[in-house]
């Protein structure tokens, strides 16, 4: 069954990126389930994609740091033996806090993850692209970097930050035939919304015109298709999986 592509997604081990690492699985690429910290999720991911006749690895990242990203690519290629084509830049935090209490930590942490990250992901990735003359590139943003949102101006503007980074490289890549879209998930029920206050999920969901907050298996489908030979004519979009929420803009 997996005759496909190497994929590689950060931020896998849970929430929309263990989702993605699973959707890509089920269409036959081999995946690598990047996680920080949480070693014992990411290989239940990995069991879930061998269950169901898949490949994947679970793979050690901290995409901060421009070494670790480039041991996690080199330890799938020397598994493998075969380079990421599709890469999915999705791990992120956040940090919140309202900007006159926001520390520089605060800050710089989220935007080191979260953009600088994404960057250093890509950056690894991206000549393996070049030579094969193929490649996906999917960033997962945020309706937050361009709808703003209080009490997150430093996930607002890393969010917003990718989607300059991502359309920077469909234009420069278009020629190599590599696509480079952004996904901006509305609210969506992972670890990182179950963190917040229940009135204030509440709140989230009754300001989407669907009613409720999204999966992450709704989000991954779309990143799935992204990353998919049929979507070889979309690069540098931006597109929303939010219930609605950005509708209009
Ligand atoms: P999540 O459940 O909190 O998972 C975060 C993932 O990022 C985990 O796999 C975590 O690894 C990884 N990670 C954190 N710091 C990292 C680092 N320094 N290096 C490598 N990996 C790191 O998040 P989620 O809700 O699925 O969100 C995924 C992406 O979607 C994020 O970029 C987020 O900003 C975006 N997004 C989410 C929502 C939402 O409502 N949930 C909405 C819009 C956008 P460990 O498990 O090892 O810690």
């Amino acid at each position: 069954m997996s005759s496909g592509r190497v994929a590689f997604v950060s931020g896998a081990s849970r929430g929309i990126g263990a989702a993605t690492a699973s959707a890509l699985a089920a269409t036959g690429h081999r995946v690598a389930v990047g996680y920080a910290s949480q070693r014992d999720a990411a290989e239940k991911v990995v069991a879930g994609i061998e269950e169901t006749g898949g490949e994947a690895v679970a793979v050690e990242i901290d995409v901060r740091d421009p070494q670790s990203v480039d041991i996690a690519f080199s330890a799938v290629e020397g598994r493998w033996g075969a380079k990421a084509e599709i890469v999915v830049a999705n791990a992120g935090i956040n940090r919140d806090g309202l900007l006159l209490r926001m520390t520089d930590e605060q800050w710089s942490e989220v935007l080191r993850t979260n953009l600088d990250g994404a960057f250093h992901v890509v950056r690894r990735a991206t000549p393996a692209m070049v030579r094969a003359r193929f490649g996906r590139i999917v960033t997962v943003a945020s309706v937050a970097g361009s709808m703003g949102s209080a009490g997150q101006a430093n996930y607002a503007a890393a969010k917003a930050g990718l989607v300059g980074f991502t359309r920077s490289l469909a234009r420069e890549l278009a020629a190599r035939n590599i696509t480079a879209n952004v996904v901006e998930p509305g609210p969506i029920a992972t670890d990182m919304t179950a963190a917040l206050a229940d009135a204030h999920r509440q709140e989230l969901a009754a300001s989407v015109p669907l009613g409720r907050l999204g999966t992450a298996d709704e989000v991954a489908a779309v990143i799935a298709f992204l990353c998919s030979d049929a979507a070889g004519y979309v690069t540098g979009a931006i597109v929303p999986v939010d219930g609605g929420l950005s509708m209009g803009r």
